[in-house]
């Protein structure tokens, strides 16, 4: 964990397959106020590192709405689309400490969870084919980790997630990776977000380990649900917000999140904000993983 006197730096790292929604507006009001509250710095950060399901235009609908709702960031946003080097650098470090391999299993081969049984390492490979790089995980790999909001997590990643893919096999660099490299390399001290992330926390904090990073605090945010008990998400068609109603949209996210409401009389984003930043109680935060929408009235 970074020392007490590191200064918060939180982010928002939204990728952009779909316009902003209420559980992403939700994930980056809670980050957002989390650092302003103690003066720290809120960056963004575009993970745009997946052409195949990105939708086009929405990287700069989602940062359009951001400023719609005065979600102010500060420094550039990064775009991880600019930053294979510095994936290729951490994956280099990682080779060179002998922890990864390479695997050309097909689907059929690999188990559940597309873990691999290490087929590959006894075949003989096939001339040039499509590999996907795994870190080796020791079967008996446990991660512990207190999560600000979800308490102690103990994952047995080694049963879990063992040999967690850290480049695909068509070439692009896995999110897993690419979090860790730029968490380090923004210096961020705290990650709020959503507990869909809850299960990744483990594999990034193996990474950080591995290639000598240090471990931010967590804290994983309860998700909306829908009718169906899903996720609010960009594939599940969650409505995009409405920029127009950036108030509404705001004090929805803060009953979500259990905070005092701001007066009536508050008449601009900027003044919401401001009365939120003051009266962040993040320990008001529900403690569950999910929350349905119809809690606060909402048809989803
Ligand atoms: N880009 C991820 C997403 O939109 C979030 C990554 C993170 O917050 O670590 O689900």
């Amino acid at each position: 964990m970074p020392g007490p006197a590191a200064p918060y730096r939180g982010r928002f790292a939204p990728s952009p397959t779909g316009p902003l929604h209420l559980g992403s507006l939700i994930a980056a009001l809670a980050s957002f106020l989390d650092a302003r509250h103690v003066a720290g710095t809120w960056l963004v950060r575009m993970e745009d590192l997946d052409p195949p399901r990105e939708e086009p235009g929405a990287a700069g609908r989602i940062l359009h709405s951001l400023q719609c709702h005065g979600l102010a960031w500060d420094e550039e946003v990064l775009w991880q689309s600019g930053r294979t080097a510095a994936y290729a650098g951490a994956l280099k470090a990682l080779s060179a400490s002998g922890h990864l391999f390479y695997c050309d299993c097909t689907r059929a081969m690999l188990g559940p969870d597309g873990a691999c049984s290490g087929h590959c390492i006894s075949r003989q490979p096939s001339v040039n084919p499509p590999r996907a790089t795994r870190v080796s995980v020791p079967p008996d790999c446990r991660i512990c980790f207190r999560d600000e909001l979800q308490g102690l997590q103990n994952s047995h990643l080694g049963a879990q997630f063992p040999d967690f893919v850290v480049k695909r096999k068509d070439g692009l660099d896995a999110y897993q990776l690419a979090v860790v490299v730029d968490d380090a390399a923004q210096g961020i001290t705290h990650v709020v977000r959503g507990s869909d992330l809850l299960d990744s926390t483990p594999r990034q904090i193996f990474l950080q380990q591995r290639l000598d990073y240090p471990t931010p605090h967590y804290c994983h945010l309860p998700v909306i649900t829908n009718r169906l008990g899903q996720k609010l998400s960009k594939q599940n068609h969650a409505p995009a917000l409405d920029d127009a109603q950036p108030l509404a949209n705001l004090r929805l996210a803060l009953r979500f999140l259990h905070q005092p409401e701001p007066p009536g009389e508050v008449a601009t984003t900027d003044q919401l904000l401001d009365f939120a930043i003051r009266h962040w109680m993040p320990e008001r935060i529900p403690a569950n993983e999910a929350i349905p929408a119809s809690t606060l009235g909402l048809q989803e």
